[in-house]
């Protein structure tokens, strides 16, 4: 069987160590074997990230850019094989692994701009002969945890930024698709990349643990669910090591009265149910505004929801694909259940699919769930596959409560055709990142990404401007070359 390995210090490797089976979802079956890194391993990464350092923070900032330009040309000419690793390992059907890596491109873009974004604040005069400046310098060693549901785009987010800005990398991803990450390391050597400057450790809590232990690693990235956020936030900050850990999310829409209900469904649909709901972002929860809105909801997402096809990611005619893991897929038929039994309707429910020739994939049918209230289970944990629940309340205010009460705050959307109620909604409503008849609002690559509440650690969000904020520290330098002769007195006063 194929074991995947790391990369360290510009070469693929397999030490000899603990291992873990790496399933195909849609088969069901193990199909390759992952390498868990041991503390030891994870020491060669960082001694190996922290020898390129000195010559990868003096290199000039546009070769350091010119790296990430041939890094782009290279993704987009070896898409197609990254596509099918994440299908493989993930099980996301071709077109929406398509759509993750663009996005984790447009990351690459934004930095393939490093000269401009890295050029300083500068002030002439600040006194007499005296000019002040901002610069913002790399951190050291940093390192990326990352989780199994976008294999490219989420370390995307992290460490082409991260390099550009003159840091070396040590990248944890998801033991549970952990090859994408090797061939992104090799194309990134491919363009350039000198050795040692972005590392790959494959492995689970060891790792991560000497990750967090390291007096070397300078920054920790995490994107990954909300107890293991708030972990790996804890024991970094307790290390004296700048951390932003983003966790999970529970993502409301309100559908008011006025919308365009069959626009609403079909943008539902593909936010409720695209990559099997296992998305950060993925709207799980419909509030309806009034028993009306409520009830043309269910009947237009019933009669849609029989056409979605789920199956393996090669044909791309399937809408969504299988959960991650078996035991993840009981967790989720876990939450249908409890909903049954906490009185809330079922209207449409997915377990027990027919996917013909994959009968022992992981696979999950589109769920609906009607009349959910706050105190049911289903509704307060983050469920993270195709279940939509529908919660009926009578006003906007209502809506707006229901989403601020909820100890995540990711995403939301607003659909209306009432301009005041959405500017309403995004001014005041707690939640990071919001749509007005947007359902996914992922921001673009040159804004920042992250939640509010417990679906965010940290001071700043993920990538964009916030991203070189963290990846950087500010140094500010203020001098004096006084004119010939002149000599400066004593002066005892604070200066102004
Ligand atoms: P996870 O928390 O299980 O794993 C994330 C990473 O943490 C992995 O690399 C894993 O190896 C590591 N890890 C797991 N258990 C650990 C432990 N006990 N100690 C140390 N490290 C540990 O998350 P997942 O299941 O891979 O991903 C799904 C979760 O990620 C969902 O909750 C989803 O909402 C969240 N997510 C959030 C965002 C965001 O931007 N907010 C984006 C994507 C995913």
């Amino acid at each position: 069987m194929k074991v995947v390995g790391h990369f360290i210090d510009g070469e693929t490797c397999t030490p000899k160590g603990r291992m873990q089976d790496v399933y195909n979802p849609a088969t069901g079956q193990a199909e390759k074997l992952v390498l868990l890194a041991s503390k030891a391993t994870v020491n060669d990464a960082i001694v190996s990230a922290q020898n390129a350092f000195s010559t990868w923070r003096n290199t000039p900032v546009s070769k350091r850019a010119r790296v990430m330009f041939k890094f782009k040309s290279l993704l987009e000419e070896h898409a197609e094989e990254i596509v099918a690793l994440i299908g493989a390992e993930h099980g996301k059907i071709s077109h929406d692994a398509a759509g993750e890596l663009q996005r984790g491109i447009e990351n690459v873009e934004f930095a393939c701009a490093a000269p401009q974004l890295l050029k300083g604040e500068h002030s002439k005069n600040v006194g007499p002969n005296i000019d002040a400046w901002s610069e913002f310098q790399p951190l050291g060693v940093v390192a990326g945890i990352t989780p199994f549901n976008f294999p490219a785009m989420v370390p995307l987010w992290m460490f082409p930024l991260a390099i550009v800005c003159g840091n070396t990398f040590v990248l944890k991803p998801s033991e549970r698709d952990p090859s994408c990450a090797i061939y992104l390391a090799k194309l990134l050597k491919e363009a350039g990349l000198p050795d040692g400057v972005f590392n790959v450790v494959n492995g689970d809590k060891e790792a991560v643990d000497q990750i967090l232990d390291d007096e070397r690693i300078k920054a920790v990235s995490f994107v990954g669910s909300t107890p293991i956020a708030e972990y790996i936030y804890s024991k970094a900050n307790a290390n004296g090591k700048r951390c932003q850990a983003l966790g999970g999310a529970k993502n409301h829409a309100i559908v008011m009265p006025d919308a365009d209900i069959d626009n609403a469904v079909n943008q539902l649909l593909g936010a409720a149910f695209g990559s099997s709901g296992e998305r950060c972002m993925a709207l799980s929860v419909v509030v309806a505004v009034g028993d009306d809105v409520a009830n043309r909801i269910v009947d237009k997402m019933q009669t849609a929801m029989m056409d979605l096809k789920v199956g393996a990611y090669e044909d791309a005619t399937n809408d969504f694909g299988p959960l991650i893991t078996l035991q993840h897929k009981q967790k989720v038929e876990g939450y249908i259940a409890s909903a049954k039994e906490e009185g809330a309707n079922v209207v449409v429910d997915g377990r027990s699919p027919n996917v013909e020739g994959y009968e022992e994939g992981f696979f999950l049918g589109a769920t609906l769930i009607d009349k959910v209230t706050p105190e049911m289970t289903s509704y307060k944990a983050e469920i993270f596959g195709p279940v939509l629940q529908v919660m009926r309340v009578e006003n906007m205010q209502q809506a707006m409560q229901l989403i601020d009460d909820h100890e995540y705050g990711n995403g939301t959307c607003i659909f209306t055709r009432d301009g005041e109620a959405a500017r309403y909604f995004s001014d005041n409503i707690q939640v990071g990142m919001v749509g007005i008849n947007v359902p996914l609002p992922v921001p673009v690559s040159y804004h920042s990404f992250g939640g509010w509440k417990r679906s965010l650690f940290g001071d700043l969000h993920a990538y964009g401007p916030d991203g070189v904020r963290f990846y950087t520290k500010r140094k500010t330098i203020t001098q004096r070359w006084p004119s010939s002769g002149v000599r400066e007195g004593v002066s005892f006063s604070f200066p102004s």
